[in-house]
């Protein structure tokens, strides 16, 4: 079968693979018909990680059942599901507690597992004509049949319950204001989420001005760091209280008004700066516990200078961590479903699998308004 292949630095080639067979008797095995590229791809195919050459990419996935293995009980073939990007068990100490990002039972050594992913197990990648699932009654989500919704659908993989999962982390409330840092896909879905929510009033902050116009398209306030400190522009429109709550939808890859140049901490600090005493902040913009590729030696072993004194001293809290998709992607999907959520707004490219090479490296350059791409094996 063909898959997109890691064959170094800034290269993915679609290549034939050995297509997976039934392993254990809970696998199954989903012919894909959707495969999203995430921004954390981007991390592996920049060759910002260990990743080796030969890893098949793809955490996004979704498609139809073809193949099971005995023990599978609630699902069966011609089956439509979505899976989370996490793999988990469903019975370790911090699946049943809803923690599946989080599973320790599928990547031994450490707590939390994914398809295609440079240290998260080995699990293979579903950007591919197939995917072997393990767990699969635990990690399939079903979906109604047919093709309704498929770029929405798609999106519950990941980024949609990723961007719930900041409000969930930051607590938000119906009748609050929100501050999110990034208008990339994650940002745009948590913005989302937060107006879901019920939330008041609703900031986005980016400098890229495609950006910040689809955030203006749900709902949300714009605010464009490039015209300024953007921490003073929310206190500006907030009678100089800060927001309820804030997101960070950046992550360690941020960048400081005015520059190129990485500056690792520096949306962490605007958020502390920018929400009110005793407010709280949701963290699922990636930090990592080493980065070869930062700007100074404590960036390389994953430590940030963070206004830690301030955030005391504003009694804020912090909710880190991946998303646990799985405690999110049975409602929003229904929300999809039922007309309620439509955040296939966010995708802006749909391509034949073939084209993989030239979407990774248009995506990992920003240009012709690569976002989102979804691919179609
Ligand atoms: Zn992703
Ligand atoms: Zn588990």
């Amino acid at each position: 079968m063909k898959a997109v292949v890691y064959k170094g630095p800034f290269t993915v080639a679609v290549e034939d693979v050995e297509k997976p067979t039934i392993q254990h008797p809970n696998d199954v095995i989903v012919r894909v018909t959707s495969t999203a590229i995430c921004g954390s791809d981007l991390h592996m195919y920049e060759g910002r990680t260990a990743a080796e050459p030969g890893i098949v990419f793809g955490h996004e996935n979704m498609g139809v059942i073809e193949d099971l293995g005995q023990g599978v009980t609630t699902l069966k073939e011609g089956d439509r599901v979505v899976m989370p990007f996490n793999v988990a068990c469903g019975f370790c100490m911090n699946c049943v507690e809803g923690y599946t990002g989080f599973c320790i039972t599928v990547n031994p050594g450490f707590a939390g597992g994914a398809y295609g992913y440079v240290a998260m197990g080995p699990w293979k990648g579903g950007q591919a004509e197939y995917i072997r699932v393990p767990y699969a009654d635990f990690n399939c989500l079903k979906l109604p049949q047919g093709n309704e919704h498929e770029t929405d659908f798609i999106l519950l993989a990941d980024i949609f319950p990723t961007g719930y999962h900041g409000c969930e982390l930051a607590q938000v409330r119906p009748g609050e204001s929100v501050a999110v840092y990034g208008a990339g896909p994650v940002g745009l879905m948590a913005a989302y989420s937060a107006l879901l929510r019920g939330a008041r009033k609703v900031f986005v902050v980016d400098r890229v001005p495609e950006r910040l116009q689809k955030a203006e398209e749900i709902g949300a306030v714009p605010i464009n760091f490039a015209e300024g400190d953007p921490v003073e522009q929310i206190e500006e429109q907030t009678e100089g209280i800060g927001t309820d709550k804030g997101v960070d939808a950046v992550g360690y890859q941020a960048t400081a008004q005015g520059t190129d140049n990485e500056e690792p901490a520096i949306v962490l600090n605007s958020l502390v700066r920018t929400v009110r005493p005793t407010g709280a902040l949701g963290v699922p913009g990636l930090y990592v516990p080493s980065d070869p590729g930062g700007p100074d030696e404590q960036a390389k072993q994953g430590m940030l200078l963070v206004a830690i004194g301030r955030l005391f001293e504003k009694g804020l809290r912090m909710g880190t961590g991946q998303c646990n998709v799985k405690r999110y992607n049975r409602f929003l999907r229904d929300m999809i479903i039922d007309g309620r959520a439509k955040p296939s707004f966010v995708v802006s490219h749909e391509l034949p699998l073939d084209q993989a090479s030239s979407a990774y490296d248009k995506f990992d350059k920003r240009i012709e308004g690569f976002t989102k791409v979804v691919l179609h094996p």
